[in-house]
């Protein structure tokens, strides 16, 4: 088994490591490490995703995604 990392799978937005919402914990750990100090820069990253997301995801409400991807960037 190959290590297919912890990066959404798309349009679904589940980590195929985890098979849990993206971004899980460790893409969060992971994301925290690449940015560091930089909340901004994480914080636009994430934003862009989300973006993509909720074009990508009609179920879900735009809130909740706003939640789960740029929330805790703060
Ligand atoms: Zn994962």
């Amino acid at each position: 088994m190959g290590d297919i990392g912890h990066h959404p799978e798309r349009p679904n937005w589940d980590c195929p490591s985890c098979r849990q919402p993206w971004p899980c914990p460790p893409a969060r750990v992971k994301l925290g490490e690449t940015y560091g100090p930089d909340r901004i820069g994480l914080g636009m990253y994430m934003g862009a995703l989300l973006f993509a997301a909720v074009a990508e995801m009609p179920g879900p409400n735009p809130e909740d995604l706003y939640q789960r991807f740029v929330a805790w960037t703060r």
